[in-house]
């Protein structure tokens, strides 16, 4: 492998839906990989069957599709260095287990989960509540390193159960580079004899992680800080493996934190609190609950990367809409902080926005007319879409208003309590025939007209604005009401007028308001 030659990997399990944090880690992935004009990688790490989700798979690569980072290898693009299962990878990594025992790195163990229960409690009992089978505790197991070797192979050639586990060394420091956090020196001491080969004939993630790196040549490992743990375990084997010059470079992204900064983002805290988690809704197959996602909830896709990326890198400057080429262009592990960095929904929000914002209107015309069955033309729809963008961060927002599309039938009740005067019918009345009187119904002219009208009547804008609006829109609120009345028409206006008359004065003579 030349230094030059990027590649790297995205790793998930599919023991669910991806998180926004795993989206996170493979958008760094993606910059990173096409920043230094390599390739980026997706890996699906299956060896623990227990915990496989179906559809979790199809979930991560649609996912990973709408956000745009389709990577250049993965199962269902296979390169030369597949297959990207580890599941079907399965033959690859027993000889490395083995190779790791015949080296004296690692040994048999024939504990049964009852036997390693029972240990967990005594010591419990004794108060050292994290039991550990480490470079102590291994002396009064059941393992090749305790038996004799016929007893050993005894018991293998027995088919009793048993796992591979590594032999950690005693007080030894492994060091490594993180390209984000500097220098990592953690002692063996502190470091447990994990199992890297099970029962069922599978690796564990630690052992198959490492194989599978070493085998598909990854340049570099940037991975979540939930890993950083299992990094100097990984140091070691490529080591006792004889791999240490291939080894990857580490990068460790710091965690994703609550809004409030307490802690790490979960799933909770988006139903709590009122925001998706995932990149794509979600149904639990067990469980049928469905769990919302960015897309489903009207977001662009280039939003939610634009947010994400902001996620723990920035870009040295106070520029904050970056396009994915642009994100490229600007991405450096270097500029990644070492901190968690806490999701702010507001401002996720405001990114949509942004978006949406510079986005034509025929553009988003043309979106809402293929996501929604509207019964309108494309030419009114526009006009909709240009009075209703600076008021929307969703483009479902920019059709909230009916009142573009049929008359009122309920009034908003703050207008009418506060706004609606005894004088007011007769008020609307003048305003209604100075109008209907108009023959170049434009918004300028619809506001000269009642400029004109304010000041004939010794009104005020604040008293007659909200009462005109109230009567064409049924709203308290909303884009400019001249630009409404001048889309809709004269006709539509005046007939609002009679209609919302009538029906005010019914409502006003029902109720109290
Ligand atoms: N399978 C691990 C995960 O689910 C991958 C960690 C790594 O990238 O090494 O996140």
């Amino acid at each position: 492998m030349s230094d030059t030659t990027v590649r790297v990997r995205f790793a998930p399990s599919p023991t669910g839906p991806l998180h926004m944090g795993g989206v996170r880690t493979a958008l760094y992935n993606y910059l990173f990989a096409k920043k230094n004009k390599g390739t980026f990688i997706l890996r699906i790490e299956d060896t623990d069957q227990g915990r496989y989700v179906p559809g979790a798979e199809d979930y991560i690569i649609n996912a990973l599709n709408w956000c745009g980072l389709s990577p250049d290898e993965s199962p269902v693009n296979p390169g030369k260095y597949g297959p990207y299962r580890q599941s079907e990878r399965k033959q690859m990594y027993r000889q490395y287990a083995d190779l790791l025992i015949e080296k004296g790195f690692a040994y048999y163990a024939f504990d049964t989960p009852q036997e390693l229960e029972n240990m967990r409690d005594l010591a419990k009992k004794a108060k050292m509540p994290n039991w550990q089978y480490n470079v102590i505790s291994r002396n009064s197991m059941k393992n090749s390193l305790t038996l004799s070797e016929d007893e050993t192979q005894k018991k293998l050639a027995n088919g009793d159960p048993y796992t591979i586990r590594i032999k950690m060394p005693r007080n030894e420091d492994v060091r490594f580079y993180d390209e984000i956090r500097g220098w990592v020196i953690v002692n063996t001491n502190n470091m447990d004899d994990k199992v890297i080969f099970k029962g069922d004939g599978m690796p564990t993630y630690h052992l198959a992680n490492v194989v599978d790196d070493y085998n598909m040549k990854i340049s570099h490992v940037i991975r979540g800080e939930e890993w950083l743990p299992s990094a100097p375990l990984h140091v070691l084997l490529y080591k006792y493996l004889g791999w240490e010059q291939e080894m990857p470079k580490f990068a460790h992204l710091p965690l994703i934190l609550k809004p409030d900064g307490n802690g790490k983002l979960s799933k909770r805290d988006g139903d709590r609190l009122g925001f998706p988690v995932f990149p794509l809704q979600w149904k639990d197959p067990s469980s049928n609950e469905v769990s919302s996602g960015y897309r489903e909830k009207g977001y662009f896709h280039e939003a939610f990367i634009n947010m994400l990326a902001f996620l723990g890198w920035n870009p040295g400057d106070s520029k904050e809409l970056f396009s994915i080429e642009e994100l490229i262009e600007a991405f450096s592990l270097e500029r990644v902080g070492k901190s968690g960095a806490k999701f702010d929904p507001d401002k996720t929000k405001w990114f949509n926005q942004q978006y949406l914002r510079a986005k034509s209107n025929s553009e988003l015309t043309k979106l809402l007319m293929s996501t929604h069955q509207i019964n309108a033309d494309v030419a009114y729809i526009e006009k909709v879409v240009s009075l209703m963008k600076e008021r929307a961060s969703f483009i479902n927002e920019l059709l909230l208003d009916d009142y573009f599309f049929n008359a009122p039938t309920d009034y908003d009740q703050k207008t009418l309590r506060k706004k609606w005067k005894a004088n007011t019918p007769a008020n609307m009345q003048l305003l209604k025939s100075k109008l209907s009187l108009l023959t170049d119904f434009s918004a300028e002219s619809i506001e000269a007209e009642f400029k004109a009208y304010l000041s004939e009547n010794e009104l005020g804008m604040g008293a007659a604005l909200p009462n005109f609006r109230l009567l064409v829109t049924g709203k308290g609120m909303g884009p400019s009401m001249f630009q409404i009345a001048a889309l809709l028409g004269k006709k539509e206006v005046i007939s609002r007028f009679d209609n919302g008359l009538l029906k005010i004065a019914a409502i006003k003579e029902e109720t109290s308001i």
